[in-house]
């Protein structure tokens, strides 16, 4: 796309630099992690093409914990794909974790994606034939870590997701916040410098809720992590250092009017 700065395949992609850019409102003492310019997200439908933003620009600092607000359909899930290197934009430059993930081959972008973000998602996707620490120690094993080496790291992450004691049971035989807390320990295990979260606590009752985002807000701390968090809950939103609403394409503070709240997708 627009960048000349993707590197060749299998060369180390965190060096490639991002150009400096004035942050959104952030505090100005941190440097920032991710620098989206001119973001650009058409889909090609049957009904024709579905523009869910234009000259889309987000700058977060590291250390953040942003949350994005929006009706379902404004291109919440869309836009954190596309800064997790899960899906490609039409046009602009995503730089993320230094990396202009806009640019990066598939392979690239596994790479990136495994040593750069953890996900975690409304439903936790964990795999219900293994255990709890075998879900966990999972995305080592795929970097090729053997057992012997994957399984002692899970079971620290396991410990600080407060779940040491269930390392032997299924994901059927824990509740909807344990399987939420294993989760996460997986998308973490791997040490990220980013946290994409697109809903990790819709799933949850109110109270579970509560506790799994201040699980989340604790390991985002003690990790030092960068934090993305999609979520239709104001309270949680408000506890994030900062809240941003996606909204006809564009990210505004989450307490700014748009003046257009109808129309959450741009279709041209
Ligand atoms: P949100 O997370 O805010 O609910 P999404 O990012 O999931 O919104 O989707 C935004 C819009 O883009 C929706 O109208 C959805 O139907 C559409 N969309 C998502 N993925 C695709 C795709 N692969 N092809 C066409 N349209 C898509």
């Amino acid at each position: 796309m627009n960048q000349n700065t993707s590197a060749a395949p299998g060369q180390d992609t965190r060096n490639t630099r991002a150009p400096e850019l004035r942050s959104q409102g952030a505090s100005p003492n941190t440097s920032p992690i991710i620098q989206v310019t001119g973001l650009e997200k058409t889909y090609t439908t049957a009904r024709g093409a579905l523009t869910l933003f234009k000259h889309l620009d987000l700058v977060v600092e590291t250390g953040e914990m942003v949350a994005i607000l929006g009706q379902s359909g404004a291109g919440k899930s869309t836009l954190l794909h596309i800064l997790g290197a899960l899906d490609t934009p039409t046009a602009g430059a995503v730089y993320c974790a230094s990396t202009n993930v806009a640019q990066l081959s598939p392979r690239q972008a596994a790479a990136f994606r495994n040593r750069e973000i953890g996900y975690v998602w409304q439903f936790h996707y964990l795999l219900p034939e293994f255990s709890a620490l075998e879900n966990v120690a999972m995305p080592l094993l795929a970097r090729g870590q053997t057992k012997r080496e994957a399984l002692p790291v899970a079971a620290k992450w396991l410990s600080e997701v407060g779940l040491e004691d269930r390392a032997d049971h299924r994901p059927g035989e824990l509740s909807g916040g344990e399987q939420q807390r294993v989760a996460l320990a997986r998308s973490l295990v791997n040490n990220p410098r980013l946290l994409l979260a697109d809903e990790p606590t819709g799933d949850l009752d109110q109270t579970t809720a509560a506790l799994v985002f201040d699980l989340i807000r604790r390991l985002h701390r003690s990790h030092g992590l960068t934090s993305i968090l999609v979520t239709h809950n104001l309270e949680l939103a408000a506890r994030c250092t900062r809240a941003l609403r996606l909204e006809s394409g564009r990210l505004l503070p989450a307490n700014q009017d748009a003046g257009r709240p109808e129309n959450p997708a741009i279709v041209s």
